[in-house]
């Protein structure tokens, strides 16, 4: 399985239109020890002729552009993106899908209340289905492993088993509304098993860490997990007021209740972070942040970075 991290921020990106905080604005000067990013997309390939999105970021045409693997082939219209799977309706996650309108055929997997925010509350995304073929949706469930869409070769290779992480619905959705979905399906992290038998997990955002998922993170080869925040309390001091990493559906990467202490005792995976917002001092590797996580085993991910599992 070849694995393209395109790219590796959080919503917003880094640095973000409307942040001015220590890290955007060195970013701006050209005084940060570290590099932008867009926002997380990662593509999955068995044989580098037709690629499966995981999530479709705002970025997307931006990143499309800037992998050749991702151009059309041919004279006319083409995509070797051929699929996108789905793991929650946060906008950073989910805008993207609207970027591959234009009459492309593609396959969406999607956990049923997923579909619906996106189908029944959301009329844009109807512009993926101006003609018969066109976005064809498969419905996902947690639990339950899927074979991704087959290849050029037509045979798939890659089996994705879905996982809760989290059981809360986006802020644009409403609590009437998020009664009527299944908890269950809010957040999904995914488990993407190779032909090698190479095992990658994209877990992108995590609410909390149960004895079950660590089981399952301890089968992986490669984890890319959840490093918005370094901590609890980091957007509130920035914004003066709002969410804690907790509330909005991370787990903080510091402190007693944060990833590095909770998953510190996994042997097996390489443990790389994404999905990384801008004011994590993290991200500056001259900063005392960066070298706790590379002294504890981590790795941060970069926009371009590439695997093979
Ligand atoms: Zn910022």
């Amino acid at each position: 399985m070849h694995v393209e991290i395109l790219g590796t921020a959080a919503g917003g990106a880094f640095p973000q239109w409307n942040c001015a905080c220590r890290n955007c604005s060195r970013v701006r000067s050209g005084a940060f020890s570290g590099r932008a990013r867009t926002q997380l997309q990662v593509a999955i390939s068995s044989d580098r002729v037709s690629w499966c999105l995981l999530n479709a970021s705002p970025d997307l045409r931006l990143q499309i552009e800037s992998n050749s693997f991702l151009h059309p082939r041919g004279r006319n219209r083409d995509s070797p993106i051929s699929s996108v799977v789905l793991t929650s309706a946060d906008l950073d996650q989910c805008l993207g899908l609207l970027l591959l309108r234009e009459l492309q055929p593609i396959e969406v997997f999607v956990a049923a209340s997923i579909g619906r925010i996106l189908r029944e509350d959301n009329s844009m995304f109807s512009m993926l289905q101006r003609r018969q073929g066109q976005a064809r949706w498969h419905e996902i469930s947690p639990g339950t492993a899927f074979k991704l869409f087959p290849g050029a070769s037509g045979q798939s290779q890659i089996e994705c088993l879905p996982l809760t992480v989290a059981m809360r619905y986006p802020s644009y959705v409403t609590a009437e509304r998020a009664a009527q979905l299944e908890a269950g399906e809010a957040v999904l992290g995914l488990i993407l098993h190779a032909q090698s038998g190479k095992r990658l997990g994209y877990f992108p955002a995590v609410a909390q860490i149960n004895p079950a998922l660590l089981d399952h993170l301890e089968s992986l080869d490669v984890l890319l997990f959840d490093g918005a925040f370094w901590t609890d309390d980091e957007l509130i001091k920035i914004q003066n007021g709002g969410q804690t990493a907790f509330q909005m559906g991370h787990i903080p990467v510091s402190s007693a209740t944060g990833s590095l202490d909770l998953l510190s005792k996994l042997r097996c995976p390489r443990k790389i972070f994404v999905h990384i917002n801008n004011t994590n001092p993290m991200l500056d590797v001259t900063g005392p942040e960066y070298r706790e996580v590379r002294d504890s085993g981590w790795e941060i991910a970069e926009d371009g970075c590439h695997l093979e599992l």
